[in-house]
Order: structure tokens, then sequence, then C-alpha cells
């Protein structure tokens, strides 16, 4: 049954603007059955959405929708099965699998688009049903180093400190590496709001994106040379005397070890290295050091890098040193890409964390969660791999046999990609459960059709910490579940039905919440209610003893104190280091992946959207001019991008907004179009985020008549 005007909020990015959705009373040919609007009286996105949220709709009865479980059959495809042979198939193989080589044979792969509830359901799940170790999620491409860099510097990871209305206020605005003119339309009304007040806006970026094409400073480094640049500008404000010193003194440790360090830079090798003129730079770090506020917000660019949390450290040390951390529309933060990538991280799916981001390696936390799911501490499995170690760990040569994967299209979104598929082939038992096919699923023994966004309630906590609440416009299509009923159905097939009591999304959220209480995520004051009440509520949010004195939720964090016990930050010295690859003879031009409009992460969904895809058809390669003519390629014609990995034949998009060192293409495609196949695998230490923004390609331009 359809519901009417339901306020709920859009599936794709971190965003999640507000947005109303009404079923049609006349609907013409080609047209979805709900119409979407942008909620006005949402704070984040104020009456604005983008394209992609627009057109989200379309999804829901899309003809490619799978609504009936498949299995893969003798004749090596997929067939349709009924839920309990499907259930009972993948069951029994987990059982065989798990009895014959271990529960470390066995894998779960979740996503940042995953609703809290779902994130912390698949965590639950991969420790007492499967019993294994090895669970990861999407989120690590995304938000790992970001959330690093976070834990070591304030002791808290969350993306943003403080509500995206405080961007509008701060004097200095710093984009560091990110796109949001692209990749999250409606966040620029606070962008032009801050310019509009006579704010500074300074972007970071290789590339002269829509948003540095606004800015009043634009500068354009070498792909991998964002740490040398950051260390670089707190060098310069050391040595002009432009430190907060009263500030540092009071509200934060290690300083001292990292001025020491810093005291050799040398400004003309900084600029040599980056790019970027020693005048650019003193302009930055002078515009930072005398504004009354300013912020520096990062995007995947500088995090994206096998240096990546380090670089985070050195963007978090200059804004600690300049005294901007946890003043008033002021500070450093990370913007979220995925829906749910904060959340994402928060609850369980992450390799090394349990629910409130909780340690599992921490005995105190494992006690904690261990007591609350009523299972005795020495049972939960310890630390896993990491996403893309995972993936690399599948098949017998690895040792993990049997995956699970939800909502994620680890295929086209991996590092690497054709080694990503060339194990995912060698899976004994490989489950996919989604809407839609994808390439992922094009290896799958079994798929599992899911209900969609608007077919379920669920929370995401946005870019900002704001716990929201998804509301289903709609009852689920006839054959899919939810994500949360196959979970529970497994469990009880794998015999622990009775630690998984409800499928129910807002008793889920209970237990989560009432886990959560006391931890650094503490959600335990947040219900659904107080969600619709309030238009989402900030974590951390302890219940209260008193019933008429609820805890209102924190939107700023840090004003008083930081997370670590003695409630200062931490300064870290972080040194530069070249990326894994740099361009060489054979392979002389660097190449960066990032996103477009219209197309969000993998493209499993918005490829199916006949006005995203009319807007942007192809995977096509950003290319100089001036790069253009030595290569000989022309605008619309093939160019073939070669890395050590292997090559992707790209439609050429000449532009002069991109260095003449570097191609750029989007990962939005998946087959020979995936700008995956060329990246590569190389990780960060700490977050082991792969390094998709950085790698060395060479590149030859095809004949017009073979590109016909
Ligand atoms: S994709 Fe992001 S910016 Fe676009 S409508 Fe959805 S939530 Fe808003």
């Amino acid at each position: 049954m359809n519901r009417e005007n339901v306020k709920t909020h859009c599936p794709y990015c971190a965003f999640q603007c507000g947005m109303t959705v009404t079923p049609r009373a006349a609907r013409q040919p080609g047209q979805a059955a709900f119409e979407v609007r942008a909620d006005d009286t949402f704070p984040v996105n104020r009456g604005q959405m983008c394209i992609k949220g627009f057109t989200s709709a379309e999804l829901l009865d899309h003809p490619a929708r799978v609504t009936t479980p498949r299995l893969r059959g003798r004749t090596g495809h997929l067939v349709e099965a009924s839920w309990d042979a499907a259930l009972d198939f993948v069951a029994e193989g987990l059982l065989a699998i798990r009895a014959r080589h271990g529960a470390a044979a066995l894998a779960a792969f979740g996503s940042g688009a995953l609703t809290n509830e779902k994130a912390y359901l698949l965590g639950k799940f991969a420790r007492l049903a499967l019993g294994t170790p090895n669970i990861d999620y999407n989120g690590r491409y995304c938000m790992s180093s970001g959330a690093a860099g976070q834990n070591k510097a304030f002791g808290l990871d969350r993306g943003l400190p403080f509500p995206v209305e405080d961007i509008a206020r701060t004097e200095v605005l710093v984009l560091w590496g990110a796109n949001p003119a692209d990749t999250m339309p409606p966040m620029m009304q606070w962008v032009n709001a801050q310019r509009a007040r006579g704010g500074t806006l300074i972007v970071v970026d290789p590339r002269r994106t829509e948003t540095a094409q606004v800015a009043d400073l634009h500068l354009q480094p070498t792909p991998g040379t964002d740490l040398a640049l950051a260390n670089g500008l707190l060098a310069l404000a050391i040595s002009e005397g432009r430190v907060d010193d009263g500030y540092v003194r009071a509200r934060t440790q290690g300083f001292e070890a990292l001025r020491r360090h810093l005291l050799g830079t040398n400004p003309a090798h900084v600029e040599r290295q980056t790019g970027v003129s020693l005048d650019q730079q003193l302009q930055v770090m002078r515009r930072l050091a005398d504004a009354g506020s300013a912020m520096i917000l990062s995007g995947r660019g500088p995090e994206q890098q096998s240096k990546g949390s380090d670089t985070v450290l050195a963007l978090i040390n200059l804004a600690l040193a300049l005294g901007k951390v946890g003043k008033p529309a002021s500070g450093y933060g990370c913007i979220t890409g995925q829906g749910n990538g904060q959340g994402g991280r928060e609850h369980g799916q992450k390799a090394d964390q349990l629910p409130g981001y909780r340690l599992i390696e921490d005995a105190d936390d494992r006690a904690h969660v261990a007591r609350a799911w009523g299972v005795e501490p020495a049972t939960l499995p310890g630390k896993g791999k990491s996403a893309y170690e995972l993936l690399d760990a599948l098949g017998p040569e690895g040792g993990v046999r049997a995956l699970l994967v939800f909502g994620s299209n680890v295929a086209v979104a991996s590092p690497h990609a054709l080694n990503v598929a060339r194990k995912l082939a060698a899976l004994d038992l490989l489950v996919v459960s989604d809407a839609f096919e994808n390439e992922t699923s094009a290896h799958a023994h079994a798929f599992l059709p899911i209900a969609q966004w608007g077919e379920e309630t669920g929370t995401m906590t946005n870019l900002e910490g704001r716990v929201i609440l998804r509301e289903r416009v709609r009852e689920a299509l006839p054959g899919t579940r939810t994500d949360l009923e196959i979970l529970c159905a497994l469990a009880t097939r794998l015999g622990v039905g009775a630690l998984f009591p409800s499928s129910a999304p807002e008793d889920v959220f209970a237990e989560l919440g009432a886990i959560t209480a006391g931890a650094r995520a503490d959600y335990s004051g947040i219900t659904y209610d107080r969600i619709r009440r309030e238009q989402g509520v900030f974590w951390p949010c302890p219940a209260s003893d008193d019933p008429a004195r609820p805890h209102p939720g924190t939107p700023r964090l840090f004003a008083e104190r930081f997370f670590h016990a003695d409630g200062k930050a931490r300064f870290h010295v972080v040194r530069d280091r070249p990326s894994a690859e740099t361009p060489d003879g054979d392979y002389p031009l660097y190449f960066t992946t990032g996103r477009t409009r219209e197309h969000y992460n993998s493209g499993a969904q918005t490829r199916r959207v006949p006005a995203l895809v009319d807007a942007q058809p192809e995977a096509r390669v950003q290319i100089h001019p001036r790069l253009a003519a030595t290569l000989g390629a022309q605008d619309g014609a093939k160019l073939v991008v070669e890395s050590r990995r292997g090559s992707v034949a790209f439609t050429v998009a000449l532009s002069p907004d991109i260095r003449a060192d570097t191609l750029f293409a989007p990962f939005h495609w998946g087959g020979k179009q995936a700008a995956n196949i060329l990246t590569v695998p190389a990780l960060d230490p700490t977050s082991r985020m792969p390094e998709f923004k950085v790698c060395a390609v060479r590149a030859r331009a095809l004949p017009a008549e073979a590109a016909s």
C-alpha cells in the first residue's frame, strides 16, 4: 500500500537530503509511480536536491528489479528458486564450509548504504552466527582515513563536528580535495552563503572543478602531494610566528615534537614538489591564521591515498596550531561520502569495531557487548581483514571460501578490479543480497532480492552526525525481503535464531541504542519518535534518567574538551613519503578517479535511471588539450589508458581544467569501462584505505576508425 506525502530521505549520498514522496494520481508513460520533491523544511538541504535524488523513485518499479531469489543452476545461469530453497542452500553451504575449513573461511561484506539497523545486525550476524572475524564494508574505501586521523587527534571520529549551517558563518573555508558542486550540489547553498557574507573560499584540487571555479583561491597540487603541502603550510605558520600559542598550551599535546620536525622544511622544496607556488601557500596560511573563524573540510582527495590518514593528521595539525578547532564555525571536518558512511562505521560492520564505536580488541568493550548479546566474551572473534585484504583473500589460496555481500558492488568499487573479479570467481559460495543484479552478482551462487530504500524504514547518520529516519513510502514488492529478515532467517537456519529475536527495524534500533549506552557513539537516548519530532538527533545522545529532561543530543563537539582522557587534542608528527606509484619512464602520467554529478558509487543504481544515463552515458577520461595534442587524442575519440594492472579504452573529454600531467576518470562504470581496472591496491598502513587517487599510467590514442 502506498503512503501519502511521506517525509523521508534520499537513498544516495551522506547529505541525506530530506524529501517528500507522493504517489502520482495519473502516471504518464515512463514516469515513476511516485513524485519526489525536496523538503524545504529539512534544515540540511532546505528545499534543494540533486538530479539523483529527484529521479530516485524510478528505481522502485524498475523492470530490472529482481523479485525472486536466484540460485546458480547446472547450466551455469542463475535460475529462480523459492525463498526456503535459497535460504536453505545458503545456510547449508555456510555450515559445510565452516565444518571443512573453519569459521574464518566465512566472510561478510557490508556497505555504507545500509541503515544503522542493518549495519548493526550484519556485524552481530558475522560474529555470532558465522563466528568469523572477517567482516568489513565498502566504507573502508570512503571514510577510513578521515576516521583514523580524527580518532588519533581528537579521540573521536564524527565526520563534521558541527552542523552544515556553521559553514555559512565561517570566515575562511578550505575545501581540500572535495567537490560538492558535483558530488553534493545542495551543500553549495551553505558555501554560497558563506561567500555572500564576505567569506573566503579556498579549494585545493588537482582539477579546476565546478567548486574550484567559484573559489577565491584555487591550489592545483600534483596528485599525491597533499601531505607535503599541509606540512609546508604549518611550517610557514611556525616560521612567521602565526601559531596560536595560548590555544596550543591550553587544549593540545605534542606540539613541540611537531615544531622541531617541521623546522627543517624548505618552502622552495615544497613549492617544487607540490606545484603550488610559495606565494599561494603564504596566502592560504595567512588567511587561515588571520581569520577569526576558519574551517578545513577534506574530501576523498587527500584521504584516498596510501598516506591518507597521515594527510588528515597534517590537516588537523594545521587547524589545531592555528587555534581553530572547537571554536564557533571553525575546525576540521571530513565530508562523508556514502549515505550512511558515518553510521555504517559506528555499529560493528567494520573489521575492528563493535557497536557504538567500541573496539573489538579492547577487553572491556568485548565484555560489554558480549554481555548484551548473551554470549561469553571469549566466543567473540577478534579483528578481521580490511575490505581489500578480505577480497584479496577470497578463494582457496587466501582461505576465505564463502562471502555474503550486502549492498555493495565490490567488483566495480574496489581497486585492481580484475584481481577482485578473479578472486570472486574462486569462491565456493558467493551470496549477493541486492535489489538488482550487478557486476558482483555475475559471480554469485545465490542472489537474494531485497526491499529497496522506499520500502523499509530505518535510521541513517548523515555527514553531520545527525541520526535521521528514512521512512518507507510503500510496502515492499512481493517476493522481496529486507536484509534484516534475511539475516534473521539465516541465523535461525544456522542454529542461533534466539540471538536474533526481531527483524523489525525499530526493535533492532532499540537493541542497538541500548548496547551503545556509555560508548563513544552513544545512541541510547535516540528513538524513532524523537527523530520524527526533532528532524534528527545528533550523537552522542545518552539516555536520560529523567524522562522529562532528555539529553538534547550534541550538534557541536570539542567546544570544551576533546575525547582523549585528559580532554586535550593530540598533534602528530607525520612525515611525507611518495605515493605507492609515481610516474616513470614506462608509465609517465598520473591517473586519478572520482565522481560525476549524475552517478553514485559503482553506478549499480544510477546506471539504471534513464535521465542520468542520458546525461552521462559512459566513462569519459578528462585530459588537458596540451597533453591530448602530444598523444594525438581528439575529443570524443578513444584513449587507451594502461596501468601495470590493466587497460581501459575511455572516450576523450578535452578540458583545460585538469593538470597536463594527470588523467581523471569517474569510477561509476563496470566491465571494460571500469576505472578501477587501473587503480593500485596500495593501502594506508593505519586506515587500510586503498590509494584510489594516485597511480601511474600511460596512454595512447586509438585511430578514429578503431574508435567507431
Ligand atoms: S545524492 Fe546527495 S545531494 Fe543528491 S539528492 Fe541525494 S542526498 Fe541530496
